[in-house]
């Protein structure tokens, strides 16, 4: 029987910053409808593990497949490069990311910003971009602020239209960069809840957070990192209600 491929697989992903190695070949496997959160300290490599997933960062070694399909390298004298960036651009499409910040186009309204890349990447016309459009900010609960510039919102509702900005591509898996960490206290709470309804609904994501009880409620695996390498990765239920590792166990120690 024919294995139905998975969304998003990584094998033994190095990457070096000059002479920095600073992720150690880390692999990943997530499943239709998987959530895995990266956890870890500052400096871990998290940002640098997700960025190097839809190739905003070049890994030096490792592979990585997209819904089946691997993405092909080829040695230059620079180092190793994506053999063809067309294919890069495929793969990025099926891979869409929220940053922590600053995600929207600023002189685009809301709903310009969503449909921009259906348009122009995946070819929609128009009209049904902004239906479609119309129904992620709905369902994100911004349609009233459709013909808003992004300086009109406040930082939740920015990373609102990022997500349905982001789920306006159809993406194969959706891969978040600290969403919240930017955000006023009272607003990280509406973010979530999108997230989590998006986690509901069986999307698969791949989540950097600091919001532990975000990663014990949705995931189905946490990762934590440890300067580029996993230190320990499981069911919530293990990693972040007992964990082994000491150093594990010091980073969920509540802070004072
Ligand atoms: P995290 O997201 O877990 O805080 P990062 O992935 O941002 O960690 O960083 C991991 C390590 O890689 C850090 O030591 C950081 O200084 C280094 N690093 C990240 N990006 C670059 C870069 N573009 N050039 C050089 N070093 C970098
Ligand atoms: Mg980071």
């Amino acid at each position: 029987m024919a294995e139905t491929p998975l969304p998003l697989e990584v094998r033994n992903l190095r990457k070096r910053f000059g002479s920095n190695e600073v992720l150690k070949g880390l692999s990943l496997q997530a499943h239709q409808g998987d959530v895995i959160t990266l956890i870890g300290a500052s400096g871990s490599g998290k940002s640098t593990f997700l960025r190097c997933m839809n190739l905003l960062e070049q890994p030096n070694e490792g592979d990585i497949l997209v819904h089946g399909e691997e993405i092909r390298f080829k040695e230059t004298r620079h180092g190793r490069e994506p053999a063809d960036w067309k294919q890069v651009e495929r793969i990025r499409a099926k891979l869409s990311m929220v940053f922590q910040g600053f995600n929207l186009w600023a002189h685009m309204t809301l709903l310009e910003n969503v449909i921009e890349a259906p348009i122009h990447v995946l070819k929609k016309p128009r009209k049904e971009a902004i239906e479609q459009g119309r129904a992620l900010l709905d369902r994100v609960g911004l349609l009233e602020r459709a013909d808003y510039y992004p300086a009109q919102m406040s930082g939740g509702q920015q990373q609102r239209g990022a997500i349905a900005r982001a789920l306006a591509m159809e993406p194969e898996v959706m891969l978040f960069d600290e969403p919240t960490s930017a955000l006023d206290p009272e607003l990280v709470g509406d973010v979530l809840k999108v997230m989590r309804d998006l986690a509901k609904e069986g999307r698969t994501m791949v989540v950097v957070t600091h919001e532990m009880a975000f990663a014990r409620d949705v995931s189905s695996q946490v990762i934590y990192l440890h300067q580029g390498v996993v230190e320990e990765a499981g069911p919530p239920a293990d990693v972040l209600d007992n964990p082994r590792s000491e150093r594990l166990k010091q980073f969920l120690a509540p802070k004072h």
